[in-house]
């Protein structure tokens, strides 16, 4: 198999760092790409530790030079990226008529300029290469979801952005998709039950309750499914929104 660099945004905790660590362990050297470079310590640790290699890279994915820089940064120390996966988000929720302007552009800014600006980056080396793998972020939430107005676009858009990547570089042999999980249990989901006030044992119970499989996601459940995404295998796939979410949606 040839040698495969791959590059994660938001590794430094929770569904990125899980991939980053999954496409270590599949074999790839890994850019673990999040806003603070000791932050990615972990994730980095975790990797060598378990004999792969890694890079820690500092950047915001919503601002140009920063993102540009990074993926210079990586082809250069470790090799040239030809999997993305653009998986760093933030939540700022809010109903619409106490939501501000900020809170709408953040949400936009980190998840789909974000994804947007990482993927233009890295593309040259996929379309050299004639061979790359993009997976993009997701959530059940593209449906809609009460008090996400910013990040319900933000995570539909993305389903538009990877079908639209399927068009323009399936000939070039890169496929792009989407995953969409459900509930995942991560810092993210816990700083929802903070916020609405409840236990988060008893917020994952409730969740639990409603989904098919009767229980929520781990980190782990959405890595194996980019793992799958990103492989040679895989090359067939594209343009496809998988919903991880234990179960199916409308
Ligand atoms: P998380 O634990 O909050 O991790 C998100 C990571 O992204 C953090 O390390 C964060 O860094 C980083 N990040 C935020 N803004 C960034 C920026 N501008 N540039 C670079 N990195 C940035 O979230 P998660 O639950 O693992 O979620 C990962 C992805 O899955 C997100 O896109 C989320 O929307 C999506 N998702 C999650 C769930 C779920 O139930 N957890 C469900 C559906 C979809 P800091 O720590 O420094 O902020």
């Amino acid at each position: 198999m040839a040698e495969r660099i791959a590059v994660v945004s938001g590794a430094a905790r929770g569904i990125g760092a899980a991939i980053a660590r999954r496409l270590a362990s599949d074999g790839m050297k890994v850019g673990v790409l999040d806003l603070d470079e000791a932050a990615c310590a972990d994730t980095v640790s975790a990797i060598t530790a378990a004999g792969g290699q890694a890079l820690a890279l500092a950047a915001d994915v919503s601002k140009e030079d920063s993102v540009n820089a990074a993926v210079e940064r990586l082809a250069t120390e470790l090799g040239e990226p030809t999997v993305v996966v653009n998986n760093a988000g933030v939540l700022r929720d809010n109903l619409l008529f106490k939501m501000s302007v900020d809170d709408w552009d953040t949400v936009l800014g980190v998840h789909l300029r974000g994804a947007f600006l990482l993927t233009r980056a890295t593309q040259k080396y996929m379309v050299e290469q004639k061979w790359g793998r993009i997976v993009n972020m997701s959530s059940t939430s593209a449906q809609g979801n009460r008090g996400q107005v910013n990040y319900s676009a933000a995570k539909a858009g993305m389903q538009g952005f990877t079908k639209t990547l399927a068009f323009e570089l399936g000939k070039y042999g890169v496929t792009a998709n989407a995953i969409a999980p459900g509930f995942i249990v991560t810092d993210m989901t816990a700083a929802t039950a903070a916020r609405v006030g409840v236990d988060f044992d008893d917020f994952q119970k409730a969740a639990a309750a409603q989904i098919p499989v009767q229980r929520v996601g781990r980190p782990e459940d959405i890595a194996n499914t980019a793992s799958f995404l990103v492989s040679e295998g895989a090359g067939f796939v594209s343009g496809q929104v998988i919903y991880v979410a234990g179960g199916p949606q409308d």
